[in-house]
């Protein structure tokens, strides 16, 4: 508990060859193929944390009656690494990630990690698989970073964990979408939620993805890429996907979002996008979104654009929304909206150094 975690590095780690990592950067896709290395620390009650290191990437060892495995004590995090023009590699708000991390262990009784820690997590992992870094110039693709921790203890009991497992693991992706910026269509989930006042909803868990596959196919069974999740207890506002916050543009340039409730992710985009919209000539607003105002908005021409959005995939225009007995077009002539565009090369600007960092959000990895 006194001595500060650290990450040192373990010696001769097999490496692929710089072919072999070439022919996997030629076409990363996301979240398929991993670096060499991965960053690991173990916490046990009383102690704190140790055995802080970056070791080799492969296969983890758990008993069967690790409590993760059971009770889904599992908290993550998803940020990129960028490279820029001259070779330097860079995240994108960082200490954004490692506070809301530790909100999330907060809400699954899990240890936390400082912002220090957090960050030096990544940078010595980064560090040393830096050549997996995507080059600047390779179509906006990145490496993508995924801290995680889980309760490793082998033991039945339901109680939070005395042993835990902190580790990052970082993957090299591609453009999201390698097709361009095609719009998707939404569908409207009632059977299901993805979150319910009091419980996990603004905490980044893995059971709050679990919880949500079932509305993804009940949109995929109507015809639909995804699905959006409305407040549990009404069913008359719109929350998020199963992974990425909503924004809508209206006809007199605001910005809305539905407002965080407890139910909601606080995605590190969605607070950049408010932040870049006022530069933008746009007026953010927060509050609660009625379904009903973005149908009656679609068909009134009141609300122009719909936009998804998250770190891997930055931004997905919505083209359609769906739902029993009815559909409408997000976007009456089925183009991508200008401000989904504009906002979205905004952000890409600044994370990839090509304009100016005027929010100081970028923080040098390697
Ligand atoms: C991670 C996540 C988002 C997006 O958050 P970013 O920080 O922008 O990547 C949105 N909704 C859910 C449910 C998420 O898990």
């Amino acid at each position: 508990m006194s001595t500060p975690l650290t990450f040192p590095v373990d010696a001769d780690v097999p490496r692929r060859t710089a072919e072999e990592r070439e022919a996997i950067l030629a076409n990363p896709g996301f979240g398929k193929h991993f670096t060499d290395h991965m960053a690991t620390a173990t916490w046990t009650d009383g102690e704190g944390w140790h055995d802080g290191r970056v070791q080799a990437y492969g296969p983890i060892t758990l008993m069967p009656s690790a409590a993760v495995l059971h009770y889904a004590q599992e908290i993550f995090e998803g940020l990129k690494a960028y490279r820029h023009e001259d070779g330097s590699v860079w995240s994108f708000r960082p200490e954004a990630n490692a506070a809301r991390m530790a909100r999330s262990a907060a809400r699954l009784t899990l240890p936390s990690l400082t912002e220090e820690e957090f960050v030096d997590s990544l940078r010595a992992l980064v560090a040393v698989d830096v050549d997996w870094v995507p080059a600047h110039d390779a179509g906006e693709a990145s490496l993508y970073l995924r801290p995680f921790m889980y309760a490793s203890e082998a033991f039945l009991g339901v109680r939070p964990a005395k042993e835990v497992t902190y580790s990052v693991i970082a993957s090299p992706a591609g453009p999201y979408f390698s097709g361009g910026l095609n719009p998707v269509s939404l569908w409207i989930s009632t059977q299901y939620a993805r979150a319910g006042e009091g419980g996990t909803g603004a905490a980044k868990c893995g059971g709050n993805y679990a919880s949500s596959l079932a509305g993804q196919l009940e949109g995929i069974e109507h015809g639909c890429d995804q699905a959006v999740f409305l407040d549990s207890s009404t069913h008359t506002y719109i929350e998020e996907l199963g992974g990425m916050n909503l924004f809508f543009v209206t006809r007199d340039n605001r910005l809305l979002t539905p407002e965080l409730t407890g139910t909601i992710l606080e995605g590190v985009t969605r607070a950049s996008f408010l932040e870049l919209s006022k530069e933008l000539g746009l007026t953010p607003e927060e509050r609660r979104i009625p379904i009903e105002e973005w149908k009656d908005g679609a068909a009134s021409g009141e609300i122009t654009e719909v936009f998804a959005c998250g770190t891997a995939a930055v931004v997905t225009p919505v083209g359609e929304l769906r739902w029993d007995g009815g559909s409408c077009d997000a976007r009456r002539d089925g183009a991508v909206g200008e401000v989904t565009r504009t906002i979205r090369e905004r952000l890409l600007d600044i994370q990839y150094g090509r304009a100016e960092d005027t929010h100081g959000w970028l923080t040098r990895l390697a």
